[in-house]
């Protein structure tokens, strides 16, 4: 399947997640015949920026398989210059139409950076830079008097939409262009289901039920 249309991109993807949810799975692309034919190229039709949280495998919850998804994960979904050159690669050498910022609730990046505020006391190691891609997420927060770590995990998704679109002038040139939406989801570790948070273009249809807001390009 070679899918070109963003719109069309979420329509896949939603409809993966609908079925996942409702226990319809599919699991397309998974066999040895479609092993082999996807072997000597790669068209898929949507990038998951996505938290490394282990419950949060993107093909399970999209019901998806080989070649259909271009995944990079980071703890906290991260906008560092390697996510965004493997963004930048999927949507300009492959094609793919769409870009999916997929955080979650109770994420354990965004309550580590909370405790770290908290307690005035950094992480050690390279833990620090996940705390810290999170910090301005936090701050945002704040200023909207959100406490609770599910609603700081919203803003946080949106805020990734944003830092994907202002550091990448590449990818802010397809969605210019027509050729690539960016829609931040959030997933719901015990239900399965994810919900949009965020979308650019805002003309991404929403779900029923979505609370879908447009954030600045
Ligand atoms: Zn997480």
């Amino acid at each position: 399947m070679t899918l070109t249309d963003p719109t069309q991109a979420l329509a896949e993807l939603r409809a993966g997640n609908r079925r996942f949810v409702t226990g319809a799975q599919r699991h397309p692309n998974q066999d040895s015949l479609h092993r082999a034919a996807v072997a000597d190229g790669q068209h898929p039709f949507a990038v998951i920026v996505g938290c490394s949280d282990s419950r949060l495998a993107a093909e399970i919850i999209f019901d998806r398989g080989l070649g259909d998804l271009f995944v990079v994960r980071t703890a906290g979904h991260t906008a560092g210059p390697e996510v965004l050159g493997s963004v930048e690669y999927a949507v300009t050498v492959l094609n793919t139409p769409l870009v999916v910022v997929l955080g979650h609730d109770s994420c354990g990046a965004v309550q580590a950076a909370r405790d770290a505020a908290r307690t005035g006391t950094p992480p050690v190691g390279h833990l620090r830079a996940v705390v810290d891609a999170v910090v301005p997420s936090l701050q945002r927060a704040a200023e909207q008097g959100v406490d609770d770590v599910d609603g700081i995990v919203d803003i946080h998704i949106a805020h990734t939409v944003e830092a994907l679109l202002g550091n990448s002038a590449v990818l802010a040139a397809a969605v210019a262009e027509g050729r690539c939406a960016v829609v931040g989801m959030s997933y719901r570790l015990a239900a399965g289901e994810v919900r949009t948070v965020a979308a650019v273009p805002s003309v991404v249809p929403a779900q029923a039920g979505d609370r879908a807001t447009a954030v600045a390009g």
